[in-house]
């Protein structure tokens, strides 16, 4: 052999080395043992792993991950740049696997290049209401996250669905079971995807209750008792206008409960009884209820009882009650710190189980979800159809509450809820 025969005309990169080298290993009969290919590049979704540095009787630490690169990830317009924006999508999209914020629209220009400057977001992507339909043009974009007041819900989701993105709205969907339909229409018309941000049902605990009650693990369902109240301040802000807002406590945080009670029973009320308070002599509640109190009735004999109010301290729980046990959220409804309790007789004692569940961001979780739906052409676990139903029954609980009298409601005409998520 000479030595020019040892010699490549090129350098070899590491590739071609790494090429070869399994080659000749192969040649040889000791392939996968000898010489163990390397990937050239890493790979974003290859999970990276630390050595445990605690003895073996403590809970192993948990390295997050493994996250998709930038490049693969959904881009996501936010829409509306206030407390929920700021103070919990935003962060939450650093701890999310599958998107990136891509583009802002606000009506406050300083303030919208402030945060894209911090979310490394372009200037040129940054828009207000009325260029916000230039959206169509941004090929960083392919979801919209429309975090406005909930009457302006509507009018955003058909000019997004227009401009051709997929859109993700925050509940309540909108204030008119009509709006929620011109919304699911503009997203069918337009081949979008539209999802409502219930993130309860993209959440660790209430996933794991769902499963148990499912299991039979609480037997046949009895009874549901649900609270969801906060203490409103400022009487001028946009939640105690009625044209904005659509209503008070009931559509804002009411509406968790009424949302629990059915994802969890896994069925639709046929009646609804309800009763609003709304003090004449607090300047806070001028157009809006302060507290509602429902009782809904479903067709298997459950029956849900809940109250939401924006005139008492906060106070989030929820308890559902089987044959054979019972189950509690506390506090439910929160965006962290959700603990899953259930009681049960074993062995002819009544025990509290506490099962250790692992907390999740559920924004994270649920702008996940979205992304997924969009990459992988699915149809969202919350559809627009799971927004149009609680509006439907909120309807119904105001009527109730304005005539005295209990609101027949008839079933949706198919299931509204699209199979579980994909994460769970
Ligand atoms: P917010 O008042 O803090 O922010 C609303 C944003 O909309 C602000 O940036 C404001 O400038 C902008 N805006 C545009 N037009 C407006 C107008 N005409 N009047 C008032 N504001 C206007 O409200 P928020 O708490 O961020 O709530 C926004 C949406 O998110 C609501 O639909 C609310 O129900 C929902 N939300 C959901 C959760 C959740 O846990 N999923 C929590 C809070 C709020």
């Amino acid at each position: 052999m000479n030595s020019a025969a040892l010699q490549p005309e090129a350098p070899l990169n590491r590739r071609d080395f790494l090429r070869s080298a399994s080659a000749l290993a192969a040649s040889a009969g000791f392939a996968g043992t000898a010489i163990a290919q390397q990937p050239e590049k890493p790979n974003a979704q290859d999970k990276v792993e630390l050595s445990q540095i605690h003895a073996t009787t403590e809970q192993p630490e948990k390295i997050p991950g493994p996250f998709e690169s930038r490049d693969h990830r959904t881009g996501f317009a936010i829409v509306g740049l206030g407390r929920l924006a700021l103070g919990e999508i935003l962060p939450a999209m650093g701890k999310s696997k599958y998107c990136k914020p891509t583009a802002l629209v606000s009506g406050d220009r300083q303030k919208a290049l402030k945060i894209a400057a911090q979310y490394g977001i372009k200037e040129s992507s940054v828009y207000d209401y009325t260029t916000y339909d230039q959206l169509a043009r941004n090929p960083d974009v392919q979801v919209i996250y429309i975090v406005l007041p909930n009457s302006m819900h509507a009018d955003f989701t058909v000019r997004g669905a227009r401009a051709g993105k997929h859109i993700l709205c925050e509940k309540p969907m909108a204030t008119t079971a009509k709006d929620c339909e011109r919304m699911i229409a503009a997203c069918e018309q337009a081949k979008v995807k539209l999802m409502i941000a219930y993130r309860s049902q993209y959440e660790p605990n209430d996933l794991a209750l769902i499963k148990m009650i499912r299991a039979g693990k609480l037997g046949k369902l009895r009874q549901y008792i649900a609270t969801n109240s906060q203490n409103q301040g400022d009487p001028t802000q946009w939640r105690q206008k009625k044209a904005l807002a659509g209503g008070g406590c009931m559509p804002d945080v009411g509406v968790y409960c009424l949302n629990a009670a059915r994802f969890l029973s896994d069925e639709e009320p046929y009646e609804v009884q309800a009763t609003i308070v709304q003090p004449k002599d607090d300047p806070r509640f001028a157009e809006v209820e302060a507290s509602c109190q429902v009782i809904a009735k479903f067709p298997s004999g459950f029956v849900a009882t809940f109250n939401s109010s924006y005139n008492a301290h906060k106070s989030q729980f929820l308890r559902i009650e089987g044959v054979e046990a019972f189950a509690e959220l506390n506090s439910a409804f929160a965006y962290h710190g959700i603990k899953l309790r259930y009681s049960k007789l074993i062995d002819g004692q009544e025990i509290m189980h506490e099962p250790s569940i692992e907390e999740k961001d559920q924004f994270a979780e649920e702008m996940d979800h979205m992304a997924l739906c969009v990459q992988k052409n699915l149809k969202p676990h919350t559809p627009g159809e799971e927004g149009l139903q609680d509006q439907r029954i909120t309807d119904a609980i105001y009527e109730s509450a304005r005539t005295g009298k209990a609101v027949k409601l008839s079933p949706p005409h198919a299931p509204t809820r699209s199979p579980d998520p994909v994460e769970a």
